[in-house]
């Protein structure tokens, strides 16, 4: 795979009036030359077809995007289907997260479906298929069947079950369903052509047994169920789907999906879709989404999950919908993220740096902006004599109209350790006993005069004084100083875990590497610390985003409670994909 930063198709375009208009992606120009030519009588309807065997990830909003969008930019619709067909695997646990992740985007879907809605359906056209000789039941075991395919240029080798008489096959299907055939002892498979170029026409299979798990909609009622390919176009068929938009390793299934639509639809099959014998669906497919530094698979998620390699599905290093909300990623940061990297049809790894880049667009001007001194050492302010004074700091500088916040002002401050040097060089501007001035940030001008250590050397305590006639927002807080640096009042500091996070792996492309991909997990993800945080934070509500001056952009967890106030870092202040 390549390394693609930005995609050829979606780029933005400068228009001479100055605003930028996106140019059409190619799923949106197919769809806009269909209802040019009146295609469907100008119908558009998408589906979202997750299967509810895990919690949606980033690579599934990149599907969303498109399938909601398409719907939302022509007017159409854009139902939900749960492509529920393998009760293994599936449970209800995974429908509500999927609905809450959906509508926490902000999309909006016109019905529900279920592919188990169609179970009787798919089962009697199994049959009819069965009676028009078109499927047989092979006894065969998966390993006999796979060794049989054949390869891209060899024939694939007909089962010896191939040719049975159709009222066997029928015979046999029903004892399927009726559970008198052992899992994994019988499969359908659709009789098409063992030679075929394109392998998913070689008898692919249309039927499995499982009974070994209830089904979280249907129970006990089946003991057979439909593999995707004779499940997903039939779907789409009957709900009246247009553009049934996929990623593009279905691409060499669409010669199948449209194989088996040709089986059903036209004039002798009026009553299976509402829209009539000149309506059909079309598969359309774009890349996938891949990201640096994590992995974009269910299957593996579930493992880290289960192992307890990671707190949850929405663990904030989880690349899930729950677990980048967890973070600190809004939903705007998100689906921003996927217009700029468009829709193609060449697969590339995008680059996390630009999932960080959005989001870090977005706080950038919505964040208030507060202290947090994570290597806390107390400054004493030695020449101020009141008890106290409230200062008042614009949430983000220069912008009054996003509020402010107060910040209790003393004696005694805590300031980040490494922003004072006892002996410093002139290429140093923070705090320094030599007479150069430094400001607290929305306070006062101060100057060190020296410090106090403990019996290793440590530094416990940092002496300055002040200028009363410094403070920002007179006129003598307009004196400039080369630096400004960060503050916390002791008496009124809330302590706070800050759980700084990193990527969860730490090569760049797990999936490629070989060997077990739970070795390549990045062990310094995550990382917990004790910070000294404004009083100001105290009402910080779940989910309220900020910007730790100099440290990056956090956000309150669920875990947090007035008493023990939790954050997570979104991402850091340092933008490495501008460079
Ligand atoms: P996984 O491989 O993680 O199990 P999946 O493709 O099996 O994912 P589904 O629930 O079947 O998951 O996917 C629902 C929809 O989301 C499908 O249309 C699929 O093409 C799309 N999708 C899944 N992963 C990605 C991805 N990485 N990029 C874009 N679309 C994706
Ligand atoms: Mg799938």
């Amino acid at each position: 795979m390549e390394e693609i930063n930005l995609p050829v198709e979606g780029k933005e375009t400068i228009v001479p009036n100055g605003k930028e208009e996106k140019s059409l992606n190619f799923i949106e120009q197919i769809v806009e030359k269909d209802l040019a030519e009146g295609v469907n009588n100008g119908r558009i309807q998408t589906r979202f077809p997750p299967e509810p065997n895990g919690y949606l990830h980033i690579g599934h909003v990149k599907a969303i995007c498109m399938d909601f969008g398409i719907a939302e930019k022509y007017n159409g619709v854009c139902n939900l289907r749960f492509d529920d067909t393998n009760p293994a695997k599936e449970d209800t646990e995974y429908v509500e997260t999927i609905e809450r992740d959906i509508r926490w985007l902000g999309f909006k879907w016109g019905q529900i479906f279920y592919a188990s809605d169609y179970f009787q359906q798919l089962y009697d056209l199994a049959i009819m298929f069965i009676k028009q000789g078109k499927a047989y039941v092979d006894e065969q075991t998966a390993e006999q069947i796979a060794e049989q395919k054949g390869t891209p240029t060899e024939p694939g080798v007909a089962s010896p079950f191939r040719d049975r008489p159709i009222e066997e096959n029928l015979r046999l299907f029903e004892a399927m369903q009726r559970g008198e055939i052992e899992e994994g002892k019988m499969v359908l498979r659709a009789k098409i052509d063992m030679a075929n170029p394109n392998m998913h026409f070689r008898d692919p299979i249309m039927y499995r047994i499982i009974t070994s798990h209830p089904h979280h909609r249907t129970g006990t009622k089946w003991k057979v169920y439909p593999m995707y390919d004779f499940a997903h176009g039939q779907s789409d068929y009957f709900e009246g789907v247009t553009h049934s938009i996929c990623t593009l390793e279905f691409e060499v299934h669409r010669p199948l999906y449209d194989y088996f639509l040709d089986q059903i639809t036209g004039p002798n099959f009026a009553g299976l879709s509402p829209y009539g014998p000149d309506y059909r669906p079309k598969q359309r497919e774009f890349n996938r989404l891949n990201i640096t530094y994590t992995v974009m698979s269910k299957r593996k998620m579930l493992q880290l999950v289960k192992e307890g390699l990671v707190a949850g599905w929405d663990d904030p290093r989880m690349p899930t919908v729950c677990g980048l909300r967890r973070r600190g990623y809004t939903p705007q940061a998100i689906r921003n993220f996927m217009d700029k990297i468009g829709y193609t049809k060449v697969e590339g790894m995008i680059d996390q740096g630009l999932l960080e880049h959005t989001i870090r667009e977005d706080l950038k001007e919505t964040a208030p902006r507060v202290c947090a001194i994570f290597d806390p050492v107390k400054l004493v302010i030695t020449n101020y004599e009141g008890n106290g004074e409230t200062l008042v700091a614009e949430n983000i500088d220069g912008h009054p109209e996003l509020g402010s916040r107060e910040m209790k002002f003393s004696r005694e401050l805590w300031i980040e350790r490494g922003d004072f040097l006892e002996e410093a060089d002139n290429k140093f501007y923070r705090l320094s006993p030599d007479g150069r001035e430094v400001r607290l940030k929305a306070s006062y001008i101060i100057q060190a005069t020296g410090c106090e250590k403990d019996a290793d050397g440590n530094i416990t305590t940092v002496y300055a004084t002040y200028d009363p006639d410094s403070k920002s927002g007179t006129e003598g807080g307009n004196r400039k100083t080369k630096a400004t640096i960060n503050w916390v009042e002791c008496n009124s500091a809330l302590d706070a875990e800050v759980r700084l996070y990193d990527r969860l792996f730490a090569v760049e492309n797990p999936s490629a590497e070989e060997g077990d991909f739970r070795e390549l997990l990045n062990p310094d993800s995550l990382k917990v610390v004790t910070a000294k945080v404004e009083s100001s934070l105290a009402h910080a509500k779940m989910q309220d985003h900020f910007q730790f001056l100099k440290q990056g952009y956090f956000v309150v967890d669920d875990d947090s409670k007035p008493d023990h106030l939790v954050f997570n870092r979104t991402c850091s202040l340092k933008d490495n994909y501008l460079k």
